[in-house]
């Protein structure tokens, strides 16, 4: 019945340069398909480096020129606040656009902008909040000021399993601090951060301030890490891209900030309270068909209860509902490609050549005459660490399990991967929760729970999965420059 919504004829998406609307220079364009559907969803101008220089450029006039960097936090966030009420009036739009590009269930879609538009306004509230120190005790004729300023021009780069929320992650505390911007979003799923774009031009932000190239990593990518008028690059994507865009950022000591990949381990105490972690544990793997950074998709369950877990898990994955994207009751949508689709497998194939087992799933699926590419909620046993399944990221609705039997052993194991981006713990012994949360290297911990998310709190990775945070006043700190300015006062009277 859903299908009947699908769009007739694909959406034309272009640039946003200098405030101009505009095709790429040599009119190459890429489509994208409904990974779902199969259907043509947009064509989007395919850029180069001539469209993204120019977009440097103008973020460079537009940051020099002072209208919006040297604004006051009371401007910019009158401007956040509307941006964000524009977001929740074309929510569904951007939501329906946000599953067709990207295949992910439309109630999550819904929640992911309605997340967002409460960054923007959180965004607005740090907007009002910057300011720097004083030191008056440096002596009788000596002022110290720290000022913090907008770092410059910064370019956003980012990826496509959550394109609105990544780039609200980004742009809104960029903008709160007064910085301008280059964002590209990721190739596969332009539509709804171009949809951004016409919000922030009826919301008033000024020409130049925010510009989005539309296009690949290379060149468009390649030339927003390397040119010398960009002063920082915030990049959120797998590991392997974030080592190259720093590797090339360095030529000119840009700052770079780094949301990456994740293996998260949730660990299983045998006290846990087992049905609220299997609840936890079939959300935290299914959500968004697993294509999560913070995928809770290593399990270190406890020897004496694996086996029951497992079955509580594997009862809830056979009642997850699957399939059409667009249908309000889906909770599994589809695979963002068939390369992807392929990866995944490729894992599963893998862990089962080296000895695991496949309990649930393990294979792709056709979907009723969708034509679209998914994959099945899928549990593999018997994972031991050495494995790739164990150690790289899936990024699909696959959970690995392992086991363990004492804490010291848990935790080894929780710290075995070269990611650090998030873990839980299940336990009914507060001590045994925070013992784990001091000695796991994470950037977050959950504890009795997973993947909650709030404006307020920071969020990033240790080791491999990352540096520097998003969120909170961390969020905006990312974006700001310490300036120290030393006054010698009062030696002139004499
Ligand atoms: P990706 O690294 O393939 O691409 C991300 C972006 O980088 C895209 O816009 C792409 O065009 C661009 N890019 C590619 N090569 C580039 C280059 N050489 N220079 C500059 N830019 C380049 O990632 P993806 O497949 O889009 O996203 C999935 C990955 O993102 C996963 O690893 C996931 O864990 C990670 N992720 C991390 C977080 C986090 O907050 N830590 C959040 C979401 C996704």
């Amino acid at each position: 019945a859903t299908n009947a919504a699908l769009p007739d004829a694909p959406v034309a998406l272009q640039h946003w340069i200098g405030g101009v609307w505009l095709d790429s220079a040599d009119g190459a364009t890429s489509e994208r398909r409904s990974p779902a559907h199969g259907v043509a969803v947009s064509v989007a101008a395919k850029g180069g480096r001539p469209e993204a220089e120019a977009a440097i450029a103008a973020a460079r006039a537009a940051f020099d020129a002072g209208a919006w960097s040297r604004s006051s936090g009371k401007d910019r966030a009158t401007l956040l606040l509307r941006v964000a009420d524009l977001i929740d009036r074309d929510r569904a739009a951007i939501a329906r656009h946000e599953v067709l590009e990207s295949g992910k269930p439309i109630t999550q879609a819904m929640a992911e902008i309605e997340g967002a538009a409460d960054l923007w306004r959180y965004a607005a509230a740090l907007a009002r909040t910057m300011h720097g120190d004083s030191h008056n005790s440096l002596g009788p004729d000596m002022l110290g000021l720290v000022l913090k300023e907008p770092i410059g021009v910064v370019s956003l780069i980012c990826p496509w399993n959550f394109p609105f929320l990544i780039v609200s992650q980004k742009l809104p505390f960029a903008l709160a601090a007064g910085c301008t911007a280059v964002v590209k979003p990721s190739e596969l799923t332009p539509g709804t951060t171009v949809m951004l774009g016409h919000l922030l031009e009826e919301s008033g932000l000024p020409a130049g301030v925010c510009n989005i190239v539309l296009g690949y990593g290379d060149p468009v990518g390649a030339v927003l890490s390397t040119d010398p008028r960009v002063d920082m690059v915030s990049f959120t994507g797998s590991t392997g891209v974030g080592k190259r865009i720093a590797a090339a950022a360095s030529a000119t000591l840009k700052k770079v900030s780094l949301e990456l990949g994740g293996k998260n381990p949730q660990v299983v105490f045998p006290d846990a309270d087992l049905d609220q972690a299997a609840d936890a544990i079939a959300f935290g793997v299914y959500f968004n068909a697993g294509e999560c950074c913070n995928s809770g998709s290593r399990i270190i369950v406890h020897a004496d209860v694996a086996d029951a877990l497992v079955a509580k898990v594997a009862a809830l994955s056979r009642r997850v509902p699957f399939g059409d994207p667009l249908d309000p009751r889906t909770q599994v949508g589809a695979i963002i490609s068939s390369e992807h689709l392929a990866k995944i497998d490729g894992y599963v194939r893998g862990a089962v050549a080296a000895g695991a087992h496949v309990a649930l799933g393990g294979a792709a699926l056709e979907v009723g005459g969708l034509g679209g590419q998914f994959y099945q909620p899928t549990i593999v046993t018997g994972v031991t660490p050495d494995m790739a399944i164990a150690r790289e990221e899936v990024f699909g609705p696959v959970l690995s399990v392992l086991t363990f039997r004492t804490f010291d052993e848990a935790i080894a194991l929780a710290n075995s991967a070269a990611y650090g981006l998030s873990a839980g713990v299940w336990s009914r012994d507060v001590s045994t929760c925070l013992d784990f949360a001091r000695k796991v290297q994470a950037g977050t911990v959950w504890t009795n729970t997973w993947m909650d998310g709030f404006a307020e709190l920071p969020f990033g990775g240790f080791k491999e999965s990352g540096q520097g945070r998003e969120l909170g006043r961390y969020g905006l700190e990312e974006f700001l420059e310490v300036k120290t300015v030393q006054m010698r006062i009062g030696q002139t009277r004499g």
